[in-house]
């Protein structure tokens, strides 16, 4: 599918009069009309709950604007549950899924009554010993080993993960937390990333409802809700075909049907836990083009680097380039786009054939609206840029300014001499 920037060259323009480049630019109505085809493609399950994956884009106007439609949060760690609470998002719209979870964030995700999916068989017991008790509501990881080959052969290794329980693992779990006084039980599970088959959803569901129904036989545990997690991925690149939310929403329908409501299990929740679906493609890094490098290779130098978005750095992954004011010229220069970085695998794209490019041109680099700017860091005291939110009605507004030199040196405020620094 052509990738079409939803931005122009004369909005950067207007934009940059006020908000400096680099930033991270988001679409309200991109994201709105999204996180609606999810509630619809679900409507069938009547406790049906997606709960955003905070990490994927921590920033509470964004997570204001899902709840709106229902979704809470996924949390991992004591800052996003705060971040969650912050936003009024807490009880039982937080699922607290995190691992080597120290005893701090479980304490502060039972305090803000957080459903807490436990990683590991020894968290049972290490979670007793944290409150004093267990919750009367909790969730487990499983992880079926082995290699997963779905459909059109995505694969990925279970096996080599460090998430989640084991088969049996899990089966005695369930017994030892119903012995305990459990009351609410729920399963989880996250196998692959970043897929982009509508046949994920449907292919785990499989997996997890036939355990569930095991469950029910083996330890007279009836599951509450059954957790498919993330995974759910985006079309990073025009040749690939975007995964169709209401058909994977009607291919779980259907396992469901099949395997959960014979078993007298049709009351079971559905929980999702999904990021980069939720916003990955609604966001966009804009940069501008500072230099033109010619040796052995053409670079075109640009004002944003790795610690905006890292994937391309760490993964190699794939992000669009559109070249704003020029998306009907060729394709027909080839370029890497780095930035400042004294890193070489600081690049956005190599080797990409763009049209050709000038000084002072904007690039949009797509799809950073999911764990983009939040696995930014400050290698070479580079600073994080702002955000932005481009909202219904064409007008822009910051949710989270740029970084100051103040804030790179703020940790510093237990030295006098750096007090001025940090101001
Ligand atoms: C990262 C993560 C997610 C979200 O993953 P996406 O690939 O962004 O959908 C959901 N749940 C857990 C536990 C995660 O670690």
């Amino acid at each position: 599918m052509e990738k079409k920037a939803f931005v122009t060259k004369e909005q950067i323009e207007e934009i940059v009069k006020t908000y400096p480049t680099p930033f991270h630019i988001y679409d309200e109505k991109g994201l709105r009309a999204n996180a609606k085809a999810v509630k619809e493609a679900f409507a069938w399950n009547k406790g049906y709950k997606e709960f955003f994956a905070v990490k994927a884009l921590p920033n509470p106007f964004i997570m204001n604007i899902l709840k709106e439609y229902g979704v809470g949060s996924d949390c991992s760690s004591y800052t996003e549950l705060m971040l969650a609470d912050k936003c009024g998002i807490n009880g039982n719209n937080i699922m607290f899924s995190s691992n080597d979870t120290p005893a701090a964030d479980f304490i502060l995700a039972d305090k803000v009554g957080a459903t807490i999916n436990l990683d590991d068989f020894s968290h049972i017991e290490f979670l007793e010993k944290t409150l004093g008790k267990l919750p009367e509501r909790l969730s487990l990881r499983y992880n079926p080993g082995g290699v997963v080959t779905i459909s059109n052969g995505i694969m990925d290794n279970p096996g080599d993960a460090k998430y989640g329980m084991t088969k049996e693992q899990i089966i005695e779990a369930y017994k030892i937390l119903k012995s305990k006084g459990v009351k609410e039980f729920g399963m989880h599970a996250f196998i692959v990333s970043n897929t982009v088959t509508n046949d994920y959803y449907p292919f785990l569901a499989k997996q997890l409802f036939e355990l569930a129904v095991e469950i029910k036989e083996k330890t007279g545990v009836s599951l509450n809700f059954i957790n498919l997690s993330g995974g759910v991925g985006i079309a990073y690149k025009p040749e690939q075909t975007p995964n169709d939310i209401k058909i994977i929403g009607e291919g779980v329908h259907k396992v469901f049907d099949e395997i959960l409501v014979p078993a007298g299990l049709g009351d079971v929740s559905i929980y999702t836990e999904m990021g980069r679906f939720m916003t990955g493609p609604y966001g966009m890094l804009v940069t501008k083009v500072l230099h033109e490098k010619k040796i052995y290779k053409d670079y075109i130098g640009v004002d944003a680097c790795a610690v905006n978005l890292m994937r391309p750095a760490i993964y190699g992954a794939y992000h669009h380039i559109t070249v704003l004011g020029k998306e009907d010229k060729p394709c027909d220069h080839k370029y890497d786009v780095t930035g400042s970085l004294c890193e070489n695998n600081d690049k956005f794209a190599v080797d990409r054939m763009l049209p050709e490019i000038e000084i002072g041109d904007y690039l949009a680099i797509h799809d950073t609206g999911a764990h983009g700017f939040a696995m930014g860091y400050n290698y070479n005291g580079k600073l994080k840029s702002a955000e932005l939110l481009l909202k219904e009605d064409g007008s822009v507004q910051l949710i989270r300014r740029a970084e100051k030199p103040s804030d790179y040196f703020s940790t510093f405020d237990c030295f006098p001499e750096f007090a001025d620094l940090a101001k």
